[in-house]
């Protein structure tokens, strides 16, 4: 964890060029291009005056290394000048935990999501209320109607835009606003878009999260989490994350740094395919609506033109009225999207689910059977091909069930 560089080739740079730059000085290692990757725990002083007054930059492998100073000042400086720094931590949902543990209190009370990520929602519901923490969910179309369900004690305002399975666009900075106007903090999930696609603290956000897992990493092969900070919310965050003891393996974080290089690009592909595949199939008969920010059909699409840049590879569609087994013969048909959660990487994968069980203040009802694609890397017209095959099974399990 570090403060952000203040360096003269900060700020003005377009979002490749920070990709591509941030958080690397190889002339302070022998002028090799990336940072060294160090494994570390103890760190040794010269002397027994040095160690009584911890002096020198880094005490301790836990609180901090040039590979953990690099990726953390890497990711501040993509997030934007609002970012005062940013947190690593060991994954998102470590993140999503730690950034609410360092805004709520004992008596406290928070505002989330209906369309909370499922783990989310989970620690919300079994860690904070052994601290006394109550949670209160909301329709994430709320917009400034959030205002009516603040109480005297809520504290904080949790968003997801979109929802990772569902889709619902927010109004984050209307959100945001009504959470600032009674001293509330606004966190926000921002795994799917990133901050090259929505600029979160810009928007209004205190606390931006990112799984790392995700598209920082883009192969499927680390865990990672970090949060950005205002400086109003950094001290408590940083304070938050080094006594509870979080810290992320060194390995993790080289790959973290190594993937956030090709980002841009990655996003850029993962974005363009994503947006065929879903044209694609919004124009098949088996498929009832997709569920796609992107697409002038979505019902956030004119909310998500305006807050964001672009997207990313994972949406979802809704079948036709179907039988369990058709989505089945579906899914178990397709030879280049592999079955598994997560996303991403470089692969494509499709998983089929039902938000009922996670939903409190709004009802899921789709219309039909759900399921979840991530595009990935591979050539869209193999991916097209695949998903045509899967559609013939689908139509003939769906057929011979009637
Ligand atoms: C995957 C995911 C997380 C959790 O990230 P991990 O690194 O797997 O812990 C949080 N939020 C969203 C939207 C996700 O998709």
């Amino acid at each position: 964890m570090t403060r952000k560089s203040t360096g003269k080739r900060d700020r003005d740079y377009k979002a490749a060029t920070r990709l591509a730059n941030a958080g690397r000085d190889p002339f302070a290692h022998h002028g090799y291009v990336n940072p060294p990757v160090y494994h570390a725990s103890t760190l040794l002083y010269p002397s027994a005056e040095d160690y009584i007054a911890h002096r020198g930059r880094y005490q301790y492998g836990r609180r901090g290394t040039p590979t953990s100073e690099a990726l953390a000042a890497a990711l501040a400086e993509i997030e934007g000048p609002q970012c005062e720094a940013v947190a690593l931590l060991p994954s998102g949902l470590a993140a999503i935990s730690a950034a609410l543990l360092s805004v709520v209190r004992a008596g406290d009370h928070i505002l989330v999501t209906d369309s909370a990520y499922g783990p989310t929602r989970k620690f919300c519901d079994t860690i904070l209320p052994r601290y006394g923490v109550t949670t209160t969910y909301y329709d994430p179309t709320i917009g400034a109607g959030i205002t009516w369900l603040m109480r005297s004690n809520t504290v904080a305002v949790f968003l997801e835009s979109p929802g990772s399975l569902s889709f619902e666009i927010q109004d984050v900075p209307a959100i945001a606003a009504a959470a600032h106007a009674r001293n509330a903090v606004a966190l926000m999930d921002n795994t799917w878009a990133t901050p090259i696609h929505f600029r979160a603290l810009e928007k209004g956000v205190d606390l931006s999260i990112q799984s790392g897992t995700k598209y920082i990493g883009g192969h499927s092969d680390i865990m990672l989490g970090a949060v950005a900070a205002r400086n109003s919310t950094w001290m408590r965050l940083k304070e938050t994350v080094f006594e509870m003891g979080l810290c992320v393996g060194p390995d993790d974080m080289f790959l973290g740094l190594r993937g956030l290089r090709t980002m841009g690009v990655r996003l850029a592909q993962h974005y363009a395919s994503g947006m065929k595949v879903a044209r694609w199939l919004e124009a098949r008969p088996e498929i009832l609506r997709v569920l796609h920010p992107a697409l002038e059909s979505h019902p956030g699409h004119a909310i998500w033109k305006r807050d964001f840049t672009g997207a990313c590879g994972l949406f979802s569609v809704v079948f036709k009225p179907a039988p369990v087994e058709a989505v089945n013969a579906f899914l178990n048909k397709l030879t280049l999207f592999g079955i598994g959660a997560s996303w991403g990487g470089f692969e494509s994968l499709a998983i089929p689910f039902d938000c009922t069980p996670m939903r409190s203040a709004t009802r899921w009802a789709p219309g039909g059977p759900t399921v979840r694609f991530h595009i990935g890397l591979e050539d869209v017209s193999d991916l097209i091909a695949d998903l045509e095959e899967g559609l013939a099974a689908f139509r003939a399990a769906a057929e011979s069930d009637v």
